[in-house]
């Protein structure tokens, strides 16, 4: 199983690694790797796996049977070729400013209403948000994301650790969003947001809010009684 260094820091652009194993010539598993492999709402990372001269851009990446894949663009890489990997980074960065702004907003309304957030996916543009709450109009939204914003003005500070998972199960709320729902792990990835939030969580975030920015809606639908879905971006 591969390394999965962008567990343990989010903010690794490059790193060297040796590819394990090679698929149809174009999936490339590696001992270790800062890509993150789509899943949990947040999409893959995209960037390039470098080879001396060549340059094998990655296009997809996803987990194929507990594995991180890499699909780059063309064949050539071979097991125990030793490559230099480099993320797109703007593209990383801006889904890690997401992912926490979707944290904060996803405990700001939990604690507030008491909605349960059903879904969650993370674009490099919007971030699609879905919640359960029967009693909902835009005016109360966008009293939230006020808050919110009031928070990424704040220095607070964002930590990632692993705990037990019976240590884990016993935080109040430490499940909010159905996507986050831990996999049956001896230890699981807690990401804390210092007196906002903390959730069991495999993705990648900001250290601290004010790296989030600003935040606007972009439009609110319904979807049935009391499902609710809006979209909102970075500013
Ligand atoms: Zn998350």
């Amino acid at each position: 199983m591969a390394k999965a260094l962008f567990l343990v820091d989010c903010y690794l652009k490059e790193s060297e690694a040796t590819v394990a194993s090679v698929k149809d010539g174009k999936y490339v598993i590696l001992d270790q790797t800062i890509f993150y492999a789509k899943g949990g709402g947040q999409p893959h990372d995209t960037g390039k796996i470098v080879k001396g001269d060549e340059v094998y851009n990655v296009v997809y990446v996803g987990k194929f049977l507990g594995e991180i894949s890499h699909e780059v663009d063309h064949a050539g890489l071979q097991p125990s070729d030793k490559v230099h990997c480099v993320l797109n980074w703007e593209r990383r960065y801006k889904l890690m400013r997401s992912h926490t702004a979707a944290h904060v907003l996803a405990a700001l309304l939990n604690k507030g209403t008491g909605a349960l957030i059903t879904g969650n996916q993370l674009e490099e543009d919007h971030v699609r948000f879905d919640f359960s709450l029967e009693k909902f109009d835009r005016e109360l939204l966008q009293a939230y994301l006020a808050k919110a914003n009031d928070l990424f003005g704040t220095d607070i500070a964002v930590k990632w650790y692993e705990l037990p998972r019976e240590e884990a199960m016993k935080i109040p709320g430490v499940v909010k969003m159905a996507e986050a729902f831990p996999p049956d792990l001896p230890v699981l990835r807690i990401v804390e947001i210092e007196g906002v939030d903390r959730q069991a969580d495999g993705g990648t975030h900001v250290r601290n809010l004010r790296e989030v920015g600003k935040v606007e809606l972009v439009k609110t639908e319904n979807k049935g009684k009391n499902n609710r879905r809006i979209y909102f971006k970075l500013s």
